[in-house]
């Protein structure tokens, strides 16, 4: 493995663009914006699909696949989704290439090959969901539809990061439809409080639950809830967005429905994704200097064992010991690498894996055969002990739910003392300097007032939380009176 990694302190972005090539979860492509995810790094990623999944199935949705092109005239019926899109959109023009004329071994697009509607590259896919959505709802019989759809999805974004903007990415987006307005909203929140729940429980990350100001809000919906982390750094990370779409996409394509009393009327609609945004998250909320820290529920494997030895005859000895111990923690389901690679030297092995995060590792070398020992070290503290063979699977198995929990607690701890109330402007721009975080502060309910606060600051309003209490209290910027706290921050 190549040097150190530059430390956070140093330079945050740097330290993270490093830590992503060097962990092996991703790099740059040959396209602009566009990342290759290797497979370490989708490892995590199936973790998180395959958690999100059952949840998602847990809660009475199924999986389908829609077309990843959108017809032009079809994308611009939701008026408002367009625009907000309008700007980040690639389109498809062509269908063919054929050889160019003028210049011997080049393509060139087939001039008589222009399609007759060009196609949009889904940003998103309400459009494409609910012009099928059409078809399938007559009557209440048919509703609710509650799909959710694993896909990829362009979005032609100027300034790119691995994992946290770029402009081909992964996603799941879930496409309900609903008989009621208060059906479509109790949805919109479930689907949000099953993002929370993943995100704290699964990646130990902990999150605000809140509802976007319109200005953030998805274009084409009536209020977007969403789920908001603060990063190391200071700057927060929107994690996962759940949308009430009300009626709009319902009228745009003249979905209706004959209601129990024969009556018709448009159908309700939301929309939920999460992204491999998450994967960035991930990355600035539990790692350090030395590399990625995954939490338990999230590595590709939980523990690994690295042999130490001189030769042939000591190699067999603790393999068979190793061998022992990955069928008990098996029988467990905890996964485990043996690393008996005879390329690198234990102290590379140990860097590596230090580098990529492995929760537990297990060293066996000749000393601890005789002593039947093994060393054991923990990724999250970088703490070392000698365990007797004999208890070694009880205790990784009771480490492993105590690291995931003190990610956690050590999150929550970081984002809860980066929660600052304000009251006046000075002291706003003040904490965001010196402090970053989130900060708690009345605003007035204006366009005007948090654009300006925007242009000043760079802060906007992350969310208006939904266990804000109802305080009486004076605009931060213009003084005019407010009854609820928001949060602001800067933000990736
Ligand atoms: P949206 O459809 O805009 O509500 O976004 C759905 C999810 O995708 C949110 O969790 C966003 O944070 C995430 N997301 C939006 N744009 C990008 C992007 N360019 N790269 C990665 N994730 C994104």
């Amino acid at each position: 493995m190549s040097k150190k990694l530059t430390s956070r302190a140093e330079d945050y972005s740097k330290w993270y663009n490093e830590l992503v090539v060097k962990a092996d979860l991703a790099e740059n492509s040959a396209v602009r914006g566009c990342m290759v995810i290797k497979p370490y790094g989708f490892a995590i990623w199936e973790k998180m699909q395959a958690e999100l999944d059952k949840m998602f199935k847990e809660t009475g949705h199924q999986n389908a696949y829609f077309p990843l092109f959108v017809p032009k005239s079809l994308f611009e019926a939701e008026e408002k989704n367009a625009e907000g899109f309008a700007k980040e959109c690639a389109v498809v023009t062509h269908y063919r290439l054929q050889n160019d004329p003028d210049k011997p071994g080049k393509l060139r697009v087939d001039p008589e090959a222009r399609l007759e509607e060009e196609l949009v590259v889904r940003p998103t896919s309400e459009a494409i969901i609910w012009n099928t959505y059409r078809n399938w709802i007559q009557s209440y019989r048919d509703l609710p539809i509650l799909i959710n759809q694993w896909a990829n999805v362009v979005r032609w974004e100027m300034r790119t990061r691995l994992f946290l903007r770029t402009a081909e990415f992964l996603w799941q987006e879930g496409h309900t439809a609903h008989a009621t307005k208060a059906e479509a909203i109790e949805e919109t929140k479930l689907m949000n409080g099953v993002y929370a729940k993943f995100v704290e429980n699964f990646m130990a990350i902990p999150v605000i639950q809140g509802v976007k100001t319109e200005s953030e809000r998805f274009a084409g919906a009536e209020d977007t809830y969403c789920i908001e982390a603060l990063m190391q750094d200071g700057k927060a990370l929107q994690a996962g967005t759940s949308h009430f779409l009300g009626q709009n996409f319902a009228k745009a394509f003249d979905v209706k429905y004959a209601t129990k009393e024969g009556k018709q009327d448009y159908v309700w609609a939301t929309s939920w994704g999460v992204s491999t945004r998450l994967m960035g998250a991930l990355i600035m909320t539990h790692s350090d200097d030395n590399g990625l820290v995954l939490p338990p529920n999230l590595a590709p494997y939980q523990v690994v064992i690295v042999p130490i030895y001189k030769n042939e005859e000591q190699f067999e000895a603790i393999s068979k010991v190793a061998e022992e111990i990955i069928s008990d923690l098996n029988d467990r389901e905890i996964s485990v690498k043996f690393d008996k690679r005879d390329t690198l030297r234990p102290g590379a092995k140990f860097a590596q894996h230090e580098l990529q995060g492995v929760p537990l590792r297990i060293a066996i070398g000749p000393k601890d055969l005789e002593n039947e020992t093994v060393e054991l070290a923990r990724r999250d503290t970088l703490s070392k002990q000698t365990v007797i063979l004999d208890r070694i699977t009880i205790v990784i198995e009771d480490l492993l739910e105590e690291i995931q929990e003190n990610l956690f607690n050590r999150a929550l701890d970081f984002r809860n003392e980066h929660i600052t109330n304000v009251e006046t402007f000075d002291e706003f721009k003040e904490v965001l300097e010196t402090k970053g975080g989130f900060i708690s502060a009345h605003w007035d309910g204006t366009n005007e007032t948090e654009e300006k606060i925007k242009e000043l600051t760079k802060a906007t309003i992350r969310c208006i939380p939904l266990d804000s209490k109802e305080e009486k209290g004076a605009c931060v910027y213009s003084g005019k009176p407010s009854k609820v706290r928001v949060l602001f921050a800067k933000a990736y």
